[in-house]
């Protein structure tokens, strides 16, 4: 980047935009600061700012319970994933030992804050596999079973740090959010960072938009580092500190330490395996069979050591900051399957609580399950595939059969060989009492008109048959074409309540076909009837 920023001050919209809000706030006595607000009376010290956050022992706030009452062994946790994420054990002994570890500390400090002053050597862990082999997915569960925040991450996104978007410490913020606000609990949760591989050895000339600037940054947040909590693009959480404030409320803390924050990055470091793959055939020729391409990969990413990751475009300090390292293995049919099967909510039962929810449900075969796991294997992109699979199968049957009066669907072998077939076969076998559910759609509607307008439709048999087939013929809902049928209704029929006091209305068949001229007929008749009554009133009282 060879233009430095060199705008006027006047023209700086960031300034522009501070300037309007100490116009609009100094009523308040508030002052809006680079470091964001400052109460009257108070001074941001660089660095010394006693609203920063540390543990502290008399702080006994609820949310850090799980943290205090911290007991889990590195087996309960790998347990306890399995339930979740099938496979993955090499990763997830790893990430049992690294979190138990880390907890443990966490867990001392709070007892015995003199513990937090010794100094500690935080696991952060760098995890290498491709795309949906489950490393979010293990991290979430993880960090839903010890009770802190997660936010995830894209390295990417950082690339141009301190010039435009988002920068490093937007992650600690986005954890704060993450922890409601709380920054007592945000400082002990866990950040990860995917994508880590395409930071590597961007360096583009020295400036610090390069892959090895955003390192250092990264490299300054993983240590420990005070970060600002109110960021000087964030003018929404400028606003809300403010309001806050004004509303009497506790000022919230400006600063955040990373020091207890977790981090782990990860990244598919396709390119790497080739460079580990070069080193260590130095060593060894070549023997026996080759594994299959995937597995492969996975198997020299486990090999990885720090020099290849610098020959690789990491700065040492960087990589020597992540002492734990492990490889994600590939996912094949057999584990897709599994997936399906055995992984407790697994991406098969948000689907099936999405039928359930129209009282539809769900089953598919074991043959239907392996043909899905074959096909989403075929997408090569991890367990990702099966959401792509199953998206595809399953988008048109949600769109059509709740409008049915199917109450069950079994996906088998046969479904899956031509599946629109399939639904249009369904559809026409349910087509007759499909009529059934029509003429029950049409009592739902005046039900819902009775609600909203305080007059009851009574819909003849002839009527209600005849929208069934209006409905069946336009291939719109009941709901829908009863609408526009009766769009003007709502007025017509409250203007007859007012002249006559009748709120009961039969829907007959005519209204059906001509809901325009009969409503018109009935409202000039109302206005007889009205004109009528009113002349005798008039009569009676002469
Ligand atoms: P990535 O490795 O890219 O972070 P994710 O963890 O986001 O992949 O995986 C996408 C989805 O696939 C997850 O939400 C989860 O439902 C499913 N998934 C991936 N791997 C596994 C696994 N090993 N066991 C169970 N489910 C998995």
């Amino acid at each position: 980047m060879s233009e430095e920023k060199k705008d006027p001050p006047n023209e700086n919209p960031f300034e522009q935009i501070q300037k309007q809000l100490q116009d609009m706030f100094k009523s308040a006595n508030i002052h809006v600061t680079p470091m964001g607000f400052q109460q009257p009376g108070t001074e941001a010290e660089e660095g010394g700012d006693d609203s920063s956050f540390a543990p502290e022992e008399e702080e006994k706030s609820p949310l850090l319970d799980d943290i205090r009452n911290f007991h889990l062994k590195p087996r309960d946790i790998k347990d306890d994933l399995d339930r979740y994420v099938i496979r993955q054990d090499e990763a997830k002994r790893a990430m049992a030992v690294a979190v138990c570890d880390h907890y443990n500390h966490l867990r001392r400090c709070l007892e015995n804050p003199e513990s937090a002053d010794k100094p500690y050597l935080k696991q952060n862990v760098l995890l290498l596999g491709p795309t949906g082999v489950g490393k979010t997915h293990l991290l979430r569960t993880l960090a839903r079973m010890i009770g802190v925040p997660f936010v995830k991450a894209d390295a990417t996104k950082f690339s141009e740090t301190g010039y435009v978007g988002h920068d490093v410490e937007d992650m600690v913020r986005d954890l704060v959010r993450a922890a409601n606000g709380d920054t007592e609990l945000a400082q002990y949760g866990i950040i990860y960072i995917d994508e880590i591989d395409k930071i590597a050895g961007a360096n583009s000339g020295g400036k610090d938009v390069s892959g090895r600037g955003v390192q250092t940054n990264l490299l300054k947040l993983m240590e420990e580092t005070d970060v600002n909590l109110l960021s000087q693009t964030d003018m929404m959480g400028q606003m809300q500190a403010m309001m806050e404030m004004q509303r009497g409320g506790k000022a919230p803390p400006r600063t955040m330490s990373t020091r207890h924050i977790l981090f782990i990055v990860s990244g598919a470091f396709t390119q790497l395996s080739e460079l580990v793959q070069k080193r260590l055939s130095h060593h060894q020729i070549g023997f026996g069979q080759e594994p299959a391409e995937a597995e492969a990969s996975t198997d020299w990413l486990r090999q990885a050591e720090t020099q290849d990751f610098v020959k690789y475009g990491f700065e040492p300090e960087f990589i020597g900051r992540l002492p734990v390292r492990v490889a994600f293995q590939h996912l094949g049919v057999e584990e897709l399957q599994q997936i399906l099967e055995q992984a407790e909510d697994n991406i098969l039962s948000k689907y099936i609580e999405d039928f359930e929810g129209y009282g539809i449900k769900l089953n598919f075969s074991e043959d239907a399950l392996r043909n899905i796991a074959e096909k989403a294997a075929g997408e090569n992109t991890g367990a990702r595939g099966l959401m792509t699979v199953l998206e595809r199968l399953l988008r048109d049957y949600k769109f059509e059969l709740p409008s049915t009066v199917v109450k069950e669907l079994t996906i088998d072998a046969e479904t899956l060989k031509n599946p629109e077939q399939a639904l249009t076969e369904l559809l026409e076998k349910n087509k007759h009492a499909r009529r059934g559910l029509y003429v029950q759609e049409a009592a739902e509607f005046a039900e819902r008109f009775l609600e909203q307008y305080g007059i009851d439709l009574k819909f003849s048999d002839s009527a209600a048959l005849q929208i069934a087939m209006m409905a069946e013929e336009s291939g719109r809902t009941v709901h829908t074409v009863c609408e526009r049928l009766f769009k003007d209704y709502p007025y017509g029929l409250k203007l007859i309540l007012k002249h006559t006091g009748k709120s009961l209305f039969e829907v007959t068949e005519a209204m059906v076909k001509d809901p325009d001229g009969i409503l018109s007929q009935l409202v000039v008749d109302s206005y007889r009837k009205k004109d009528k009554d009113n002349g005798e009133e008039n009569e009676s009282v002469s």
